[in-house]
């Protein structure tokens, strides 16, 4: 089979790989339809790491995937071969601590598709998945939108940990992908009054048709004083979705005393900080946010009925071929990109 390799940094190249087999009663083999690019997929792109989770090339990227059901295993009672289906990226181990209370997205054995040391992504034409991951979509939504329920269901999953109350008025700082889905979930769920912020125009603008109160730009103005005047009381939540020190302060400074600040973006660095002072007096919670959480369902059928609107975030289309295109488009945030899409025709 085809697969797209990251062979070095902000390198990537088509070769081929063996095709895989299954090897398990209660796996199915997928030929995949199309992969979204994801901000940690180029973060490895760029840097080669995530944190303590470094690549050893070459590599298969990409987590976000639609596919068909190409193969079942003897087991799997499930899926039908012909079947589209969204692919959940993560296999939790189903035994530990954590599998057993619920936690799957903490699973202390996980394999994540295409996390280094784990197991390679899906920028490939098969692969092999456990049937549990895979949620049929019974025809009730597109190729595309089945790319999307993956970083919809972490904006899904982002909100309920978030725990709002009717009416609650909330900050999402950085409008990408994963900002966008934050939206889409808070809205769907009645948020009362959504601000907006990220320093690339196009991204602002996104986020004002799809329906923010309120969006700023950070380069332009002050963000935090614009938003203190109309919310003078501050924020109940504000979710951080670009990773950055600047809007992680920013969501200290916004929120309300007993507030929430959902992390969500991941930060570059190794380290960000906080001020104990600011962050003790106003008795915030912190809250990181791991993915998702068994909101894969949730996202197909939110998408399906038409509660929430996702089509708009695809900006940018790419054969498999053009792969690396792609990454140097999402790497450089250019062309007004908010997601690139790798289509397997
Ligand atoms: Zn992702
Ligand atoms: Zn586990």
């Amino acid at each position: 089979m085809k697969a797209q390799l990251l062979t070095g940094i902000r390198h990537i190249e088509m070769r081929e790989l063996a095709d895989p087999v299954l090897s398990r009663s209660d796996e199915v083999l997928l030929r995949i339809e199309a992969v979204g690019v994801c901000g940690s997929d180029v973060h490895y792109y760029e840097t080669g790491r995530i944190g303590s989770q470094v690549v050893e090339f070459p590599y298969v990227l990409g987590h976000e995937c639609a596919a068909i059901v190409e193969k079942v295993g003897s087991a799997v009672e499930t899926l039908n071969v012909g079947q589209p289906v969204v692919v959940d990226p993560l296999i939790a181990c189903g035994s530990c601590d954590q599998c057993r209370t619920g936690r799957i997205n903490t699973c202390r054995n996980q394999k994540f598709l295409g996390c280094p040391g784990q197991v390679p992504g899906c920028l490939c034409e098969y692969l092999v998945m456990p049937a549990e991951c895979c949620y049929p979509t019974e025809g009730a939504i597109t190729t595309e939108q089945a790319v999307l329920c993956e970083p919809l269901a972490i904006g899904i999953y982002a909100v309920q940990q978030a725990r709002l109350q009717a009416g609650a008025r909330i900050g999402i700082l950085g409008a990408g992908p994963i900002g966008l889905c934050v939206l889409a979930a808070a809205q769907a769920e009645g948020v009362g009054t959504i601000y907006m912020t990220d320093k690339i125009p196009e991204r602002e603008d996104a986020a004002r048709r799809a329906g923010a109160a309120w969006c700023g730009n950070p380069l332009d103005q002050n963000i935090v004083q614009e938003i203190l005047q109309r919310e003078p009381l501050g924020l109940d939540a504000v979710f951080e979705c670009a990773g950055q020190q600047e809007t992680l302060d920013q969501g200290v400074d916004l929120l309300r005393p007993g507030g929430r600040l959902m992390m969500v973006g991941i930060p570059r660095e190794d380290r960000v900080c906080f001020m104990p002072d600011r962050m003790r007096r106003k008795e915030l919670s912190l809250i990181n946010v791991r993915r998702q959480n068994e909101c894969t369902r949730k996202a197909i059928d939110w998408v399906a009925a038409g509660k929430v609107n996702v089509d708009y975030l695809i900006t940018h289309r790419f054969g498999l071929a053009d792969t690396s295109k792609a990454f140097e488009l999402v790497a450089g945030y250019k062309e007004g990109v908010i997601k690139a899409l790798i289509e397997f025709l």
